[in-house]
C-alpha cells in the first residue's frame, strides 16, 4: 500500500512557486501580493490563515492582512473587496471562509475581480472550469489531482467516485477527474446505497466531513483513496473521512490525515497566487 503523503508533493510545488516568484521579480521587479481577509475569531480559520501566511513568506509572496471583528458590515466588506480589486500591489484576494453569520459569502466572492480570485471560487472561475477553459482551480481539488499525478495514478477510463458535492471540493474535483477522462460518479446525503458506489471505485475521493465514514469493506481491492476530510474528534485529535487502517488493508494507495491533502491546499493557493500575478503583469 502506498501512503500518499502530501508533504513531499507540496514541497515540490512550493519550490516551483519560489523559483517562479524569483523569475517574476527579476523580470518585472514585483513580488506577488496576496490580501488575506479574515473576519471574526474562528480559531480554525486563524490556524489556516497562519499556515497560508507562513507558506507565502517562504516562497516570497507578500501578504497584507485585513483582520476585522465579526461585526464587520456587509457594506464594509464589499467596500474592502472593491478597494483590493483596484490595488495594483494586490494580485490575489483570499477571503477566509466561513464568514460570520450575517455576511453573504456568495456575494463577497462574486464581488472579487475574477483575475484576483486565487481560491477559484468566483462564478467565472467555476464556469471556466465547467467549460473546459483555462481556469483558476479551487485549491483543495487541484491538490488532490496533484497528489494522484505525483504518485502515478491512472485516471483515464478509471471509475472515479467522489463523496461530497460542495462548491469548495466535491463539484470541482469531479470536473477535474472528468477532464482527465475518468468516469465520474458523485455521491451525497441522498445517495441510496453509498457502499454500492464506493466499492466500484478505482479512484475514491471523500469530502463529506464525517469522521471515518469510509471503512475497508466499502473499498475495492486495489483502489486509490483520497481523503479530504478534516474532522476534530472529541478527544481533540484530527480524523479524516476514511478509516485509514481498515481501508489501507484493501486499497493500493491512501492519503493520511493529517499530512495528505491538507498541505496541498496551501501549496496550490501559492501557485494560484503566482499565476494570477504573472497574468496581471503580462508575464503569462
Ligand atoms: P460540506 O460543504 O459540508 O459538504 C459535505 C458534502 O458531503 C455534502 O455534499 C454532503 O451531501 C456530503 N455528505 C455529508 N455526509 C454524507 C454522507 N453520510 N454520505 C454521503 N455524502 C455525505 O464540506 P466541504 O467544505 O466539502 O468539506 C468536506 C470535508 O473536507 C470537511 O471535513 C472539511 O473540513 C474538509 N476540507 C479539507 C480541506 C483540506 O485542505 N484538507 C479543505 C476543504 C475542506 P449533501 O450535499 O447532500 O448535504
Amino acid at each position: 500500500m502506498i501512503r500518499l503523503a502530501g508533504r513531499p508533493v507540496a514541497d515540490r510545488v512550493l519550490a516551483e512557486v519560489r523559483a517562479g516568484v524569483e523569475r517574476l521579480k527579476a523580470a518585472r521587479g514585483v513580488s506577488p501580493g496576496l490580501a488575506v481577509v479574515l473576519v471574526g475569531d474562528d480559531s480554525a480559520s486563524q490556524v489556516y490563515v497562519s499556515h497560508k501566511k507562513r507558506a507565502a513568506d517562504a516562497v516570497g509572496i507578500t501578504t497584507q492582512d485585513f483582520l476585522y471583528p465579526a461585526g464587520l458590515s456587509r457594506a464594509e466588506l464589499l467596500d474592502l473587496v472593491r478597494r483590493l480589486n483596484g490595488d495594483p500591489a494586490i494580485h490575489g484576494i483570499l477571503i477566509q471562509l466561513p464568514l460570520p453569520k450575517g455576511l453573504d459569502e456568495d456575494e463577497a466572492i462574486a464581488a472579487m475581480a475574477p483575475a484576483k480570485d486565487v481560491d477559484g471560487l468566483h462564478p467565472e472561475s467555476l464556469g471556466r472550469l465547467l467549460a473546459g477553459a483555462p481556469a483558476t482551480v479551487p485549491c483543495t481539488p487541484a491538490g488532490c489531482l496533484e497528489i494522484l499525478d505525483h504518485y502515478g495514478a491512472r485516471l483515464e477510463g478509471a471509475e472515479a467516485v467522489v463523496v461530497g458535492r460542495s462548491r469548495l471540493v466535491g463539484k470541482p474535483l469531479a470536473q477535474l477527474l472528468l477532464a482527465r477522462h475518468a468516469t465520474v460518479t458523485m455521491c451525497h446525503t441522498r445517495t441510496r446505497d453509498l457502499a454500492f458506489h464506493t466499492r466500484r471505485a478505482d479512484i475514491l475521493c471523500v469530502a463529506a466531513g464525517r469522521p471515518r465514514m469510509i471503512t475497508g469493506d466499502m473499498v475495492k481491492p486495489g483502489a486509490w483513496v483520497i481523503d479530504v476530510g478534516v474532522n476534530r474528534l472529541d478527544n481533540g485529535r484530527l480524523a479524516g473521512d476514511v478509516d485509514f487502517d481498515t481501508v489501507a488493508a484493501h486499497a493500493a494507495a491512501v492519503t493520511p490525515v493529517p499530512g495528505g491533502v491538507g498541505p496541498m491546499t496551501v501549496a496550490m493557493l501559492m501557485r494560484n497566487t503566482l499565476f494570477a500575478a504573472e497574468r496581471q503583469l503580462g508575464a503569462r
